[in-house]
């Protein structure tokens, strides 16, 4: 970590005009230019050590210290969203097209051809979202989601492998710049705001709900615990003040009496204490999770295209899925209804829209089917709305 570190701020330092060379063991000479001295608290010349040994007068820069918010900073918001080209090197195709594509194409209601297997380009988007889940206990975590942006195919179980080659690519790529690449005319840079709103509000949150399942499995566990010692005990308190009065029946209609009004406050004391105690609990265990938007990669990148012909009913479609050669795997096909998705896909009668089973589900007010692509906001026969209408959202980098 402390080498990888040492690296990560000798970047950051030379790309904001350092003069960077490295000091064994672990340490890292610099010449920083006012700006820097000001920001960073340090003099124009010092050496830096990354590693527990130092010698005198260098500064320790430790991951556990403020040096992380100090090199955050410096960072600000640039790479928040960044290019990579992959390999421009020509790529074989899967000897078997047809097997492949059925492992990872299941349509439950329409049937496919596969028209044509040919090389292609596409550019794929990769987002990170940063969570934090906040109730008696605290989790953060990241989750990745990504997408083809020529037909929105799923990629989110292959973040980590396209942008670990992505960035040895551009590595590779600075080292011999100039290789020739095909134009990309017409795929798109980015989601449409459409399709961001539905990542960041349905299928994010689900992503993210799955990511802490444990945690909110342990939470609930723990409030209930709570909640079942504070009833047992208040029922307790109860019990006893009923064993007084029925002892004071026995004693004749005076003690009863007395007993008896003594008893219905104290009852009430007991409910009031109860209700006061369980709100604390309630309170106590209120769950709050943030979800940012933290960077998104753009790839560049060369595939086999898999052109396929959809058939619904008399309707028929152009779509294809392509097949990743830095992850040899077919993509997954989208839900263009953006819903959170599992294996099986539906096609819609009007528009021949690939969607989840949940995108074609029956109206929760008719009764009836309809695809969410093609109505994303509310049912077409009751009008019933089936999604948080525009401005409903909370505030903020797109919480939950
Ligand atoms: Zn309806
Ligand atoms: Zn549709």
């Amino acid at each position: 970590m402390s080498e990888r570190f040492r690296t990560f701020a000798g970047t950051l330092l030379e790309a904001n005009d350092a003069l960077v060379s490295a000091v064994d063991p672990m340490g890292m000479e610099v010449i920083l230019p006012v700006s820097l001295q000001q920001s960073l608290g340090l003099p124009e010349h010092a050496v830096l050590a990354f590693s527990g040994e130092s010698a005198d007068g260098w500064y320790r820069v430790m991951l556990e210290s403020d040096w992380l918010e100090r090199f955050g900073g410096l960072l600000a918001e640039h790479g928040k969203v960044v290019r990579l080209p992959l390999s421009a090197s020509a790529v074989v195709a899967p000897s078997n097209p047809e097997r492949v594509l059925e492992h990872q194409l299941r349509l439950n209601n329409a049937v496919y051809r596969l028209q044509g297997v040919e090389e292609s380009w596409t550019r794929c988007i990769l987002h990170t979202f940063r969570y934090s889940a906040v109730s008696d206990e605290k989790r953060d975590g990241l989750v990745w989601t990504g997408r083809n942006l020529s037909n929105g195919a799923v990629l989110d179980e292959w973040v980590d492998v396209l942008s670990s080659a992505a960035r040895a690519e551009l590595l590779h790529e600075i080292a011999e710049p100039g290789k020739k690449r095909l134009a990309l005319e017409h795929c798109p840079e980015a989601e449409t705001e459409e399709e961001w709103g539905r990542l960041t509000q349905r299928l994010v949150p689900s992503v993210v709900h799955r990511h802490l399942h444990a945690f909110l499995s342990g939470l609930h566990r723990r409030q209930q615990r709570d909640l079942d010692r504070l009833h047992g005990y208040h029922t307790d308190l109860r019990q006893e003040v009923f064993a007084r009065m029925a002892a004071a029946r026995k004693k004749g209609e005076e003690k009863w009496e007395e007993e008896r009004q003594r008893g219905k406050l104290r009852l009430e004391a007991v409910a009031r204490e109860y209700h006061a105690k369980a709100a604390d609990l309630w309170e106590k265990y209120a769950l709050t999770i943030k979800v940012e938007h933290t960077q998104s990669v753009l790839l560049e990148s060369r595939v086999i295209r898999f052109r396929l012909l959809i058939k619904r009913r008399k309707g028929e479609r152009l779509f294809h899925l392509d097949w990743h050669p830095t992850t040899r795997q077919l993509e997954l096909p989208p839900c263009e209804a953006g819903l959170p998705f599992g294996a099986e896909r539906m096609v819609c009668d009007d528009a021949l829209h690939v969607v989840s089973v949940d995108g074609l589900a029956s109206c929760a007010g008719c009764d009836k089917p309809f695809c969410r692509a093609c109505h994303p906001d509310k049912c077409p026969r009751c009008g019933r709305w089936h999604r948080q209408r525009q401005g409903d959202a909370s505030a903020g980098d797109h919480p939950i």
